[in-house]
């Protein structure tokens, strides 16, 4: 199939017709494709197609092998009542099974956890459904800490999808019940004394670990983790209340065969 062969919804209107002038002009549009392309990298004229009355695209074959499935195409038209046939543009344009670039993706959909570095600044977007309104209204007399709890004084708060799409993620994550050191763990984090609950409803199933000794200290984990820095996890004997024995490998004692030292 020709790279200027219509589609068919194009073919359902009425072409316009070919112009004998614009269509003779073959050599012109090559001049055009030749000097916008490198020597030697226009190949054969494939073909014709009408745009409008007096305009007309010619395409050539592209011999750059970095552009394999790719054609020039040069529009050249001429003005009513006018002999005069002038380029219009010259572009190269991919066809079938020609070599393309990947689609574009956004940059916030490429962004991965952990891609965002010091000094990077990653802003949230306006309708980003993991937050909502906070209260504008601040009234002096809250205390400071329960006012910043409840979003007061905050733009935006977390939403409740983007509570409960935290919350799945550190569920299934390497800090919840199902990690390899929570199923090894001697008991839960629940019942730990390093166990430090969140403020909201979050508090309802995670905490922050405190112990610098556990591998997520300083991280949220659920109630159900545990590891074996657990602060009960091992019961330290009491000293004891007697030395060890001591032995006198230098020192001896006569003692007469038969007497039993009794
Ligand atoms: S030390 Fe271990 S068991 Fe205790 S809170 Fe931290 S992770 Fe949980």
């Amino acid at each position: 199939m020709s790279p200027l062969s219509r589609s068919s919804s194009a073919r359902r209107t009425r072409p316009p017709a070919v112009d004998p002038a614009c269509a003779a002009a073959v050599d012109i549009a090559r001049a055009a494709a030749e000097e916008t392309a490198r020597p030697g990298k226009v190949g054969d004229h494939l073909g014709l197609r009408a745009e409008a009355d007096r305009v007309v695209t010619h395409a050539f074959a592209c011999l750059d092998p970095a552009y394999q499935g790719w054609h020039w195409a040069v529009t050249v038209a001429r003005a009513s009542r006018s002999k005069v046939v002038t380029v219009d543009e010259c572009v190269l344009l991919p066809g079938d099974g020609a070599l393309l670039a990947p689609e574009w993706v956004p940059w916030l959909e490429r962004l991965r956890p952990g891609d965002l570095g010091p000094g990077d600044l990653l802003p949230t977007a306006p309708d980003d459904v993991r937050l909502a309104p906070g209260f504008a209204a601040v009234d002096d007399e809250l205390d400071r800490q329960e006012q910043y709890e409840l979003g007061l004084g905050r733009v935006r708060v977390l939403s409740r999808e983007g509570r409960d799409e935290a919350a799945a993620r550190w569920y299934e994550g390497p800090a919840g019940p199902h990690a390899s050191i929570a199923t090894a763990a001697p008991a839960q984090c629940s019942t730990c004394g390093f166990y430090t609950l969140m403020a909201g409803e979050l508090r309802q199933m995670f905490g922050v670990c405190a112990n610098e000794y556990a591998p997520d200290d300083g991280r949220v984990v659920s109630a159900d983790h545990g590891c074996g820095a657990h602060s009960e996890a091992v019961s330290v004997p009491l000293a004891s209340e007697h030395g060890p024995p001591v032995i006198d490998e230098l020192g001896y004692e006569i003692v007469a065969p038969g007497d039993t030292g009794d």
